[in-house]
């Protein structure tokens, strides 16, 4: 059985007709910038999310990078990331012109522990940035509550995590801002680059549409130095059909990483556990295991394709490792080295996980045999 890590073309087959058409429909149109697919895309996103605002850009990075300009965050300024999280989160922080301070994780989880934010807090402190990692998500609670005492905002970077929800209310509604992607490999993927915003303050939301088209008032006046990032119509065309769908494929992820819970039991692999109150969308099934390579090279061996997220924390990146010289995240550089995700898709046949599961299973066998031999 051959396995990749995703199948985004088998995707697109599933649902070639409406594609086709709402790209048609763009085409025939002649309308490809900031026009109806957008309005209406972002319409359904709010609803969608749970926000009284969405604001379609071109990537997550710039859903990140514009909500921190529009917040007045730049330079002096201090925001905590967690290092264990995609290069793009902290960068974002650097290309505001302001320092990310790196925090570990959780113990037992991928996400960022509230109390190393505590540590990671500075005099120039402005903002924490959530990220909701694989499609868990952050236990908010006692982050909301650090960031109220200490006058801080709460970002959101939910990249990986559009339909997450925390005690029953959509992830990204809960910071001062949401950031999205929709790289074509996240939850709900367009066939580039896009992004969006979820903002409730509509004095921010307005902002962040100036931000996002040149700083743009009206059509000749600019009151500030923005951006060129708008989601193209072709993308929110394509979104608009795929959002349709999110609902049953994230159910579809849930049944599958359930399927590798069962799979995998009676092996070395640990994963985190979900708490209460929290549903998550599985946009990796991440497992750590003590012989991560070995595994790694074992399953390739025998046709299944997997990944490493994240092999090098943020502050070990050559871009950030002589500005964050001395910093050390335990939790996050042991992660860097266990950490293994496995083939997860909506499409994905529950046979494949457990086939996945039994490969798993011969694997330690053989390292165990090996361990005992004379
Ligand atoms: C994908 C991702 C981003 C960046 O999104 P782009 O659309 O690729 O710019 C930011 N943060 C996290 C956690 C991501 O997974």
């Amino acid at each position: 059985m051959i396995v990749p890590q995703l199948d985004l073309a088998q995707e697109y087959q599933q649902l070639r007709a409406e594609i086709d058409a709402a790209v048609q429909r763009v085409f025939l149109k002649g309308a490809f910038i900031d026009s109806a697919e957008n309005a209406v895309l972002e319409h359904e996103l709010a609803e969608y999310i749970g926000a009284a605002e969405v604001i379609c850009v071109n990537s997550g990075t710039d859903a990140l990078l514009l909500s921190l300009k529009a917040l007045g965050i730049g330079a002096g300024d201090d925001v905590i990331v967690p290092a264990f999280t995609f290069f793009a989160t902290a960068e974002a922080v650097s290309l505001a012109g302001a320092r990310p301070c790196f925090a570990d994780c959780a113990p037992g989880q991928y996400n960022i522990d509230a109390s190393s934010v505590g540590q990671a807090l500075t005099p120039r402190t402005r903002a924490v940035i959530a990220v909701h990692l694989f499609g868990q998500p952050v236990d908010l609670k006692p982050l909301q509550e650090f960031c109220a005492s200490h006058n801080l905002w709460l970002i959101e970077d939910a990249a990986q995590a559009i339909g997450a929800r925390y005690h029953d209310q959509g992830i990204g509604s809960f910071g001062i801002t949401g950031a999205f992607s929709f790289y074509p490999t996240k939850n709900l993927g367009t066939y580039g680059d896009g992004g969006a915003i979820a903002c409730s303050d509509p004095e921010l939301a307005s902002r962040l549409r100036r931000l996002r088209n040149h700083g743009r008032q009206d059509r000749y006046q600019h009151t500030e130095i923005g951006f060129n990032s708008r989601l193209d119509e072709l993308q929110a065309a394509i979104l608009k059909v795929k959002l349709a769908y999110l609902d049953d494929w994230n159910a579809q992820r849930r049944q599958l990483a359930t399927l590798y819970q069962q799979a995998l039991q009676n092996t070395e692999c640990n994963w985190p556990t979900v708490p209460e109150g929290i549903v998550p969308v599985h946009h990796q099934f991440v497992i750590t295991h003590p012989q991560r390579d070995a595994l790694q090279l074992f399953l390739a061996e025998h046709n299944i394709s997997t990944a490493v997220f994240y092999p090098i924390p943020c502050h070990l990146q050559p871009a950030f490792s002589e500005s964050h010289a001395g910093v050390s995240l335990p939790l996050a550089e042991r992660l860097a080295d266990q950490v293994l995700a496995l083939p997860i898709y909506p499409a994905l046949p529950p046979e494949a996980v457990r086939h996945i599961g039994e490969l798993i299973q011969d694997f330690e066998h053989v390292e165990h045999g090996k361990g005992k031999s004379p």
